[in-house]
């Protein structure tokens, strides 16, 4: 485990460092409270502190006070290191937010068994907070592509409308529909299908600008939602990756075939529209409009809300 170590006194930093490092710790020493305060500030900084109580710089007390401020993800556990025993002295340390004390001089199988508890501590805290993270993603994610799902890109778009309201930027929304995507299943079988939409997921992802987002909307349906976008620019882009398709067709084990797809777009700035569901009903009508002139090609819906009296 990383554990951090303040004490200003050099011969307990010594006896404790040569102590933890046998007992197979790494750790990140300091000799004053405000050094332990610039390594405590990083975000890789260890979860586990060992914090001398009277130390030149910064203190220990006020140390736990201010990690506690930070809010640390996982939460640092710290045990304060002290010469004061008294039971005012422990309540004043846990009040100011350590988790346990040891008092000097130390006694290294306390300190040892400690520590121990405390590794188990940080340990639980760092699988929790993993497995929160893991549940996160398969919330907000489509497993097949790995792309936002419905959910979280109409979340997304949301959040997207409120800054341009804001900032007084327009979006472009964009829905993309692979084109006779059911004849590439019912030929090639659905395996080969599932391999076609992470394909066309990964081909979308990388001919977008860093800060846009796609999501899977549908079975082969994708959304896009690109903030900061006039029309020009998003019909470039729509007209850029319908073409890339045409020209590329998508390979795989089962062999090479063309795939197309057609695309509704919209421009949308949030301070007329906020109405995600007028957003993408108008997206969704120009996409069939596409598909109805022939598919693979990109259709423009305007700019809301120039036809829109719901959020006029
Ligand atoms: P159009 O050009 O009108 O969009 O025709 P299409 O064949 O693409 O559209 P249609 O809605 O008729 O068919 C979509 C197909 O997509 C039907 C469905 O089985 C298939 N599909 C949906 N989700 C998945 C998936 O996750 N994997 C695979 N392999 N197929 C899927
Ligand atoms: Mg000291
Ligand atoms: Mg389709
Ligand atoms: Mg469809």
């Amino acid at each position: 485990m990383r554990i951090l170590l303040a004490e200003d006194d050099l011969i307990t930093r010594r006896l404790l460092e040569a102590q933890l490092k046998n007992w197979g710790h790494d750790l990140v020493v300091c000799s004053d409270g405000q050094q332990a305060w610039e390594e405590l500030k990083r975000e890789t900084s260890p979860k586990l502190v060992v914090l001398d109580w009277m130390m030149p710089g910064m203190d220990g007390l006020t140390l736990s006070r201010e990690i506690r401020k930070l809010e640390t993800k996982p939460y640092t556990y710290i045990i304060l290191l002290t010469a004061k025993s008294r039971k005012e002295d422990v309540i004043e340390g846990l009040e100011a937010g350590a988790d346990d004390y040891i008092t000097k001089p130390f006694d290294p199988q306390e300190l040892r068994v400690r520590i121990r508890a405390a590794t188990r501590i940080v340990q639980l805290q760092e699988e929790l907070l993993a497995a929160l993270r893991a549940s996160e993603f398969q919330a907000t994610h489509d497993s097949l592509t790995g792309l936002w799902n419905r959910y979280a890109i109409l979340g997304i778009l949301q959040k997207e409308l409120s800054r341009s309201d804001r900032e007084h930027l327009s979006i472009a929304v964009i829905m993309a529909d692979v084109d006779h995507f059911k004849k590439i299943n019912d030929t090639y079988g659905h395996l080969a299908g599932d391999e076609v939409l992470r394909q066309t997921a990964g081909r979308i992802v990388s001919s977008l600008r860093p800060y846009d987002s796609v999501g899977r909307y549908g079975g082969e349906e994708f959304l896009m939602v690109m903030p900061s976008c006039s029309t020009t620019n998003a019909l470039n882009i729509a007209e850029r990756l319908r073409s890339t398709f045409e020209k590329n067709p998508i390979s795989n084990a089962e062999g090479t075939f063309p795939v197309t797809l057609s695309f509704g777009l919209v421009v949308v700035n949030g301070k007329d529209c906020q109405n995600t569901d007028i957003i993408i009903g108008r997206a969704d009508e120009s996409l069939y409009k596409a598909k109805n002139s022939g598919r693979n090609r990109v259709e423009f819906g305007g700019e809301i809300p120039s036809h829109c009296s719901d959020c006029a």
